[in-house]
């Protein structure tokens, strides 16, 4: 078998397409295979109809995966043919997706590579590709991913929005809780641009379907779900709540802390983090130090307390009891002279009947927040996308759930 036929083989060029020369650059370590169209007809890529040859676009070359360790590149002047629907059009290359310049065996491989490295940088040296060519082949499989995406039932969503950018730059996501997967992503966290998010995201048919949808107490999100998805219940999510509670405690601290260093005393100082976990997740280390800040009497730690009251909250099996529960926390808390407490506290009681619906639904955004902060690993590895376009590209590859296949 000579070189030509082998390639031929491996890369499954068939008939009209041949290999016409294959060039092995020893000391460059690199293979360049030539390609012909034998044939004076061929396939408009419209219709499909077999059509007359019309001429030869100039030479092309597409990146394939390499030959041991030979960077391997293929290289053919695809042939036009004149359609008489659609005029002089370009046959297209079976290796090869329309404009891109890599082989669809490269693209794939290039895919599983970027999913399993640790970061894009990693990948891109792997690979051997700069940044705009990574950024393509992420681009090409994001858009056959969403064509592939099949129409099923989404019963529960969750809203979320997220800082894009530095400065007050903002994106929302729309995410299948059930499938954990982002559907889509826009600019803006408006009531306009969530109401186009869920329009172009879903159905007709799969908006009707959804039962429940977990958001942040943001009129802006409610306001696009009542408009977009009239029957489906809203779900002020226990995830956000305690990022408001976590919120009010450290705004509580702050304050205290600021106080109590006039007065030379500094126990508050480096703290921060403490009193944003829950109990028992309070690391052995500091238990001895957290103890003792608990049972002194700090605004911090009374601010604490209450937050960590309200995990009851969700721990009822009825609707109800929930609300009794919540009638009585919210006595405490109006009570406690906190005032980032008591904010936060109102804030809760006038959103109570869209988060009592967690007990008929038990969803919360938190698959969102790991989707999330995959999101924000996404964000740091791009070192700051330039554009919307590449951090939406970059989200629904990382976390898509896409088939994208070449
Ligand atoms: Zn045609």
């Amino acid at each position: 078998m000579d070189i030509e036929e082998h390639y031929s083989q491996l890369l499954g060029i068939n008939s009209p397409w041949q290999i016409s020369h294959v060039d092995l650059k020893m000391q460059e370590q690199r293979v360049d295979i030539e390609i012909e169209y034998a044939d004076d007809e061929g396939p408009c890529p419209e219709c499909g109809t077999i059509c007359p040859k019309h001429d030869e676009r100039k030479r092309r070359s597409w990146r394939h995966l390499d030959t041991m360790q030979f960077a391997t590149y293929l290289h053919c002047e695809l042939p036009r043919v004149r359609c008489k629907e659609h005029g002089v059009k370009t046959v297209k290359a079976p290796w090869a997706e329309k404009n891109s310049r890599f082989t669809l065996l490269f693209e794939g491989f290039a895919i599983r590579v970027l999913q399993a490295a640790r970061s894009v940088e990693e990948a891109r040296k792997l690979l051997g590709l700069n940044w705009h060519q990574v950024e393509a082949i992420k681009a090409r499989a994001v858009k056959r991913g969403l064509s592939r995406r099949e129409e099923v039932t989404i019963p529960h969503l969750g809203i979320d929005e997220k800082q894009f950018r530095s400065g007050h730059r903002y994106i929302s996501s729309l995410v299948d809780l059930q499938g954990g997967r982002v559907l889509d992503v826009v600019e803006e966290r408006t009531e306009q641009a969530c109401k186009a998010l869920i329009e172009q995201s879903l159905s007709e048919q799969q908006r009707q379907q959804v039962t429940a949808v977990a958001l942040d107490m943001w009129k802006a999100y409610a306001n696009a779900v009542g408009e977009k998805l009239p029957q489906a219940d809203i779900v002020h999510d226990r995830f956000h709540i305690s990022q408001h509670l976590n919120e009010a405690v450290d705004k509580v601290r702050r304050q205290e802390n600021k106080q109590l260093i006039k007065q030379g005393d500094k126990r508050l100082v480096g703290t921060k983090f403490t009193w944003l976990v829950n109990e028992e997740r309070v690391s052995e280390a500091f238990a001895d130090q957290f103890e003792d800040l608990k049972r002194a009497d700090l605004k911090v730690s009374r601010a604490w307390a209450l937050k960590e009251l309200f995990r009851d909250f969700w721990t009822y099996s009825y609707a109800g009891w929930a609300k009794r529960n919540f009638e009585k926390w919210y006595a405490w808390a109006i009570r406690s002279r906190l005032e980032p407490i008591k904010e936060k506290a109102r804030m809760i009681r006038d959103h109570l009947p869209n988060i009592l619906t967690y007990f008929k639904h038990r969803i919360s955004n938190a698959v969102a927040e790991g989707l999330n902060s995959k999101i924000q690993t996404i964000k740091a590895n791009a070192r700051g996308y330039r554009s919307f376009e590449g951090f939406r590209n970059s989200i629904l590859f990382y976390c898509g759930g896409l088939d994208m296949r070449p």
